[in-house]
C-alpha cells in the first residue's frame, strides 16, 4: 500500500463546535481523523503530522516555509501528501508550495471543509477521502480537492463562504472531478521535465490596492513612502484605471519616480489582463505598469513575494513573473 503523509494545519476541518453558541475550538485532530474516517486506512498507509493548528487567516510566510520544508524533507518517504488547511487562505498556501517545490513529481493535495468533521452533514469526510485517494495517484502538482472538484492550487480562488463547492478555477480547466471514480483530465496536468528542486524565501515588500470608482487617491499616496518594491493594483476589466480625477496615472508616475514597480490585475476573474486594449491600459503600460495576464491576484501576489526575494531588477522581475513556474500563467 502507498504511504501518504497527512499534514494538518488547522481551519474549520478539525474544529469542535461547542453548542449552543457555535464557538469553534481546535479539536484533537489526529484521533478524530482516524475515528471518524477509519476507512482512509484502506486507501493508504497514513501518517499524520500537525506542524501548527491555525485559523488560516493567521497563516503566512513562516508557515509556508514550514510546510514546504516538511514536504521536501519527506519527499522520498511518501508517495503523496495531503494538507488539511482552512479554506480562507488555502489558495495562497497552495500557491506558495507550488512555487517552492519546483518540478514536483508527486501529488500535494490541499483540502479542508466548510463544516467541521465532527458535525452532521460535514463535507470534511468526503473531502479527506477524496484527497487521500488523489494523493495515491500520479498527478505531480500542488492541487486543491474540494466539493468533488480538483483544481490547480495556484489557479484556484475561494468563491463561496457557505457552499460545499467553495473553490473555482476561472482561468484554467479543472484537473479532474469526483464521481463514481476520480477522473483526471491528464491533458491539463503539469508534465515536469526539469529536475525537482526546493526553493525558499519570500519578501513582504509588496502591497495590493483595489481600485474603485472615485476612490480618493490621496489616501493611498503614503503607501509609496513605505518600504516597498512593488504594488499590485486591482483594476477594472482588462486592467483599467480611472483617468479622470482621481487620475491614477499620477500615482503611477510617483511610483515610477520612487522605483516602485506597478503590476495590474483585475476585479474580473475570467480572461486575461490586456493593457493594449484601451487608453488607460496603454498609458499605464507607457508608465511601466506590468499586466498580470491570466494569473489570479492571489498567485501573482505570492509569486512576486518570491521574485522580490530573489531580485529587484525590473527586467528580471518581469521575465520571471511572465514565465510559468508551476502552470500559474
Ligand atoms: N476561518 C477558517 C479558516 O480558513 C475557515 C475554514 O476553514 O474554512 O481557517
Amino acid at each position: 500500500m502507498k504511504k501518504i503523509l497527512i499534514i494538518h494545519t488547522g481551519g474549520t476541518f478539525g474544529m469542535t463546535p461547542i453548542e449552543p453558541d457555535e464557538q469553534l475550538a481546535p479539536g484533537n485532530i489526529q484521533n478524530q481523523i482516524l475515528q471518524y474516517i477509519p476507512e482512509i486506512q484502506n486507501l493508504a498507509n497514513i501518517d499524520v503530522v500537525i506542524p501548527f493548528n491555525l485559523d488560516s487567516s493567521n497563516i503566512g510566510i513562516r508557515e509556508w516555509e514550514i510546510l514546504s520544508e516538511l514536504v521536501h524533507t519527506n519527499i522520498d518517504n511518501y508517495e503523496g501528501f495531503v494538507v488539511i488547511h482552512g479554506t480562507d487562505t488555502m489558495v495562497y498556501t497552495a500557491s506558495a508550495l507550488s512555487f517552492s517545490l519546483r518540478n514536483l513529481r508527486k501529488p500535494v493535495v490541499f483540502t479542508g471543509s466548510q463544516r467541521p468533521l465532527s458535525k452532521l452533514r460535514t463535507d470534511a469526510r468526503f473531502n479527506l477521502i477524496d484527497a487521500v485517494e488523489l494523493a495515491t495517484m500520479a498527478v505531480p502538482e500542488v492541487m486543491i480537492i474540494f466539493g468533488q472538484r480538483i483544481l490547480r492550487g495556484n489557479r484556484a480562488k475561494k468563491i463561496s463562504i457557505i457552499n460545499y463547492n467553495a473553490f473555482d478555477s476561472p482561468n484554467y480547466p479543472l484537473l479532474g472531478e469526483i464521481g463514481i471514480n476520480i477522473s483526471i483530465n491528464y491533458e491539463y496536468v503539469l508534465k515536469p521535465e526539469d529536475s525537482y528542486f526546493h526553493e525558499k524565501g519570500f519578501t513582504k515588500n509588496l502591497a495590493v490596492l483595489s481600485i474603485y470608482p472615485s476612490l480618493n487617491l490621496n489616501n493611498y499616496l503614503p503607501v509609496l513612502d513605505s518600504e516597498i518594491n512593488g504594488i499590485i493594483l486591482r483594476g477594472f476589466g482588462a486592467g483599467h484605471l480611472p483617468l479622470v480625477a482621481p487620475n491614477w496615472m499620477d500615482f503611477l508616475k510617483k511610483a515610477r519616480d520612487k522605483n516602485i514597480m506597478i503590476f495590474i490585475g483585475s476585479h474580473s476573474r475570467h480572461g486575461s489582463v490586456n493593457l493594449d486594449l484601451y487608453e488607460s491600459g496603454k498609458e499605464a503600460k507607457d508608465l511601466g505598469a506590468i499586466g498580470l495576464h491570466t494569473m489570479t491576484i492571489e498567485a501573482a501576489y505570492v509569486k512576486l513575494m518570491r521574485i522580490f526575494h530573489q531580485t529587484t531588477e525590473p527586467q528580471k522581475v518581469i521575465g520571471r513573473l511572465h514565465t510559468s513556474w508551476a502552470g500559474e500563467i
